[in-house]
């Protein structure tokens, strides 16, 4: 039986750290991670690498550095059968997010992992999570991928990747799926949960590099003032905007934002509503306090992420579909991250 190919992409993240004489973490060179963990050898997969040439800390990850992972994928895409791609916790999930929509009809796993403790150190929970992820992007029946999509790992967890957020500054078990069960869990047996699965549509990879990054996030708060709403419509060039709202998408009944909103509507700017709530989703006029917002075109954002909420903004702009088609795409799930 051939063994599955797995490529791991080293892109950042603490994983792969070491201290500085200051004591503090900066990312190093990859050669020496494989290092660390050398029964990989034996692991009944081919497991090649492949290290960004600077590997960064993930806070400073843009769309840039996402369209960086996206060639590496598409380059090495029909040479191997699934991906590991290591990265820093702190944007997983905006990542994971981003190449979800930014990877259409990905048959193949990505799965993203990292770790809280670098791999040199010995209570390291990166060994685990490097091993599961590795052990689950091998996963083959009748030689093909069990997983098709962007997942997360991250203790003992795969998550789809565009309903995670980093949950937890401290702790290993540092994400959450708010909205949307963990699709496997590794115990004594890796246990995958198939019904949960995305289902690729059987079609050639397309991938998608250009995102948008004229938006912005209002969080709203009792007693913002309206001209901090009107400055931020006014940024020059804004063509996105995303509303932290309260409870199932609540905000405002006050006539005086609400025509903000209409104005910045008719300005063209595209304005989407997400709850400022973990779990649950927005539901537009379950209460008066979301009634205007609909009535004046906001779009709901139903139960996404924040994250997933950013890239898709980012995506959706970035390939400039007229308005209408927009609003649509915004409400629907592209590849699972509406319920
Ligand atoms: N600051 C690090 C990063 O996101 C944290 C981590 O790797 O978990 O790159």
């Amino acid at each position: 039986m051939n063994r599955p190919k797995i490529l791991i992409i080293y892109t950042g993240g603490t994983i792969g750290m070491i201290q500085d004489k200051n004591g503090v973490l900066q990312p190093f060179n990859f050669e020496n991670l494989l290092s660390y963990i050398p029964m990989l050898k034996d692991f009944p997969a081919e497991i090649s690498s492949y290290s960004f040439e600077t590997p960064i800390d993930s806070s400073d990850a843009d769309p840039d550095f996402w369209v960086e992972i996206v060639e590496v994928i598409e380059k090495n895409y029909d040479h191997y059968d699934g991906f590991v791609v290591l990265h820093g916790s702190d944007t997983m999930a905006y990542t994971a997010s981003a190449l979800s929509f930014m990877l259409e009809n990905v048959n193949k796993p990505i799965i993203l992992t990292g770790s809280q403790l670098p791999i040199g150190l010995l209570r390291t929970d990166g060994r685990e999570n490097m091993i599961s992820a590795i052990e689950l992007a091998s996963m083959q029946r009748d030689g093909k991928p069990v997983i098709h999509e962007v997942c997360v790992y991250f203790e003992s967890r795969l998550y789809r990747g565009n309903r995670t957020t980093k949950y937890s500054a401290e702790n290993f078990d540092a994400f959450r799926s708010p909205n949307y069960p963990w699709l496997a869990q590794a115990g004594i047996d890796v246990k995958v949960e198939e019904d949960k699965l995305w289902t690729s549509k059987n079609a050639p990879l397309v991938t998608h590099k250009k995102l948008c990054r004229d938006i912005a996030v209002l969080k709203y708060f009792p007693g913002i003032q309206p001209k901090t709403i009107e400055a931020i419509i006014n940024i020059e060039g804004l063509r996105g905007l995303i509303v932290e709202s309260y409870g199932s998408g609540n905000l405002t009944t006050n006539d005086k934002i609400i025509k903000l909103f209409e104005e910045a509507i008719d300005k063209g700017i595209t304005i989407l509503n997400i709850t400022q709530c973990t779990v649950g989703s927005v539901v537009h006029g379950k209460y008066a306090t979301s009634l205007k917002l609909m009535n004046c075109g906001v779009v709901s954002g139903k139960d996404m992420t924040i994250e997933a909420a950013i890239t898709k903004m980012m995506f959706l702009l970035g390939m400039d579909c007229p308005k209408d088609k927009m609003k649509q795409l915004l409400m629907q799930s592209i590849c699972g991250e509406i319920s």
